[in-house]
């Protein structure tokens, strides 16, 4: 006899006011995307479920505000003590549900852990300037204080680094942070508030809410919740974007991509081959900063897609979970099957296939797909226009640096690039021209490491301000200005025009 959905399957809590919290009524599944099957169930929260969870953070903000920065950091020193004693376990948690594989998914969250490690130094980033005597007997100084009650919401290609971009720096800010993870990894973000109440962070400061839209909406019109996070699709960022905007929150909505990687003749093509490999097919493609089309220029094109073919052959599919593999299954069977339709699609529109992912040999049950690589692609192909997230590289022809920098800067999304030369003058006026927020050179996965800011242009953020680094403290404190004068026997009457200090 089946047992019950709940007994059958873990059931993954929310994390509200410092404890674990029986799941909401609505639930869906977690899928082991190696095998195929449902491993857990999650909840799905509700308006009153997000409602507790801004509570308990509302709840906790004034203590948490006027807690000593100091204090906050060593806080955030015992969290990151447990973080890195807890990477593989966490990584494990990663790879089960997401699929990438354990190496990759260790690297992921040693990114992540590196934030923690940034938001260590609270005290220095948040001090603010002064200016003495700016009019005569009057000092100036300014100050960052916490916004208040902030929300994430993140997606579910970096089940632990998305997150750790955004919380640890928000609650060292003095924040109280509610997180809605995805709901096809949820388990990551409970280890780690776990792990962070063990730190000995207070009660309520770091919530996590699971949910798909009904939750989302929640977060968006709760009026406790003074700034949104996000991190996934376009469409989604662009949407929570305006919605914020709409209702005063602050926000930063960061979206999809479609980043390039342009090889010069002149490149190692050997050294940018390995690059883009890497780049193209790791994580199955499903990163924000994957190379999914590579611009190859002039005579670089032939002996390029050669060494590509060769290279994506070569390349070991299976569980994220055994030695040896470079890529493991998709999320989902219905994203398998989205990228499968793009290859077909790529078929109908004209473009070379050199590389089918769908005829290779896969491991059974899993949501796996082979690599897929495409040569001649044209710029008005859905296969080029589209973010396909998956193992799917395009290869565009291009005659010359000049016209491989238009066909980037004309691209709506503008997340991250990457060119490939020995030329220090072709890279530098690449760097210059190029219309986009992270640009590697010979480096093929441009991403910031926590000390600098992460974000792209264009349809790949909305917003002003990037994530972690010093954007990171901006985003989550507001400034004060406070001008001063104490009174004494020199103090002027009253004065009716504008004040100048003099
Ligand atoms: P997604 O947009 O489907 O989901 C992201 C989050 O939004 C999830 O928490 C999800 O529950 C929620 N959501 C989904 N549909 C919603 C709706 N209709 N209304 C409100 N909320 C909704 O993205 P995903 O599939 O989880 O992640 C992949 C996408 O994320 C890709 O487009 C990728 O490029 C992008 N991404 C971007 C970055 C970046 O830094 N720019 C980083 C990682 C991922």
């Amino acid at each position: 006899m089946n047992k019950p959905a709940e007994i059958r399957h873990h059931t993954v809590p929310m994390w509200i006011g410092g404890k674990a919290v029986a799941p909401a009524a609505r639930t869906g599944d977690v899928f082991n995307p190696a095998t195929g099957e449902v491993s857990k169930k999650v909840g799905y929260a509700d308006a009153k479920t997000v409602d507790a969870a801004v509570k308990a953070a509302g709840a906790a903000f004034p203590a948490w505000r006027d807690t000593p920065p100091l204090r906050r950091a060593r806080v955030m020193q015992k969290f990151l003590a447990l973080m890195q004693a807890s990477q593989k376990e966490i990584a494990q948690l990663i790879t089960e549900e997401h699929g990438k594989t354990l190496p990759d998914a260790m690297g992921s969250v040693q990114r992540g852990i590196e934030v923690v490690e940034f938001a260590c130094g609270i005290p220095q980033l948040l001090k603010g300037e002064f200016s003495e005597n700016v009019g005569t007997g009057v000092d100036t100084h300014s100050l960052r204080q916490p916004v208040g009650v902030c929300a994430g919401i993140t997606p579910f290609n970096f089940p632990a680094m998305v997150p750790l971009w955004m919380f640890p720096m928000a609650i060292a800010c003095g924040n109280t942070f509610v997180l809605k993870p995805s709901e096809k990894v949820p388990s990551a973000s409970i280890r780690m508030a776990e792990l962070f109440r063990e730190a000995g962070l207070p009660d309520g400061v770091f919530n996590v809410v699971h949910g798909d839209k009904e939750a989302v909406d929640a977060i968006l019109a709760h009026p406790g919740i003074a700034a949104v996070s996000f991190v996934g699709s376009t469409p989604i960022a662009r949407h929570i974007y305006e919605t914020c905007a709409r209702t005063g929150k602050r926000v930063q909505a960061l979206g999809g991509a479609k980043n390039h990687a342009v090889v010069l003749p002149d490149a190692d093509l050997e050294f940018a081959a390995d690059a883009l490999i890497g780049a193209a097919y790791g994580s199955a493609g499903e990163r924000c900063m994957a190379i999914s089309a590579v611009v190859a220029v002039g005579a670089a094109g032939d002996p390029l897609v050669k060494l590509l073919e060769k290279k994506a052959k070569a390349i070991k599919i299976g569980p994220g979970t055994a030695d040896g593999m470079d890529m493991g299954p998709l999320v989902t069977a219905q994203h398998r099957d989205k990228v499968a339709g793009y290859i077909d699609q790529g078929v109908r529109e004209g473009a070379k296939l050199v590389l089918d992912g769908r005829a290779q040999a896969l491991p059974k049950g899993g949501f796996f797909l082979g690599t897929t690589l495409f040569d001649h692609v044209k710029p008005g192909m859905k296969i080029y226009q589209d973010e396909i997230f998956g193992p799917v590289l395009v290869v565009l022809r291009s005659k010359s640096l000049e016209e491989a920098i238009a066909l980037v800067n004309a691209n709506p999304y503008a997340n991250g690039t990457a060119i490939f030369t020995e030329s220090g003058g072709a890279a530098r006026r690449f760097e210059n021209e190029i219309q986009v927020g992270m640009v590697g050179v010979n480096v093929p996965i441009p991403v910031p490491v926590a000390f600098y800011s992460f974000g792209g242009w264009k349809n790949s953020l909305f917003g002003d301000l990037h994530v972690h680094g010093v954007e990171g403290v901006k985003f989550y404190t507001r400034t004060k200005v406070i001008t001063r004068r104490w009174p004494h026997q020199d103090t002027p009457a009253p004065g009716f025009h504008m004040p100048t200090l003099g």
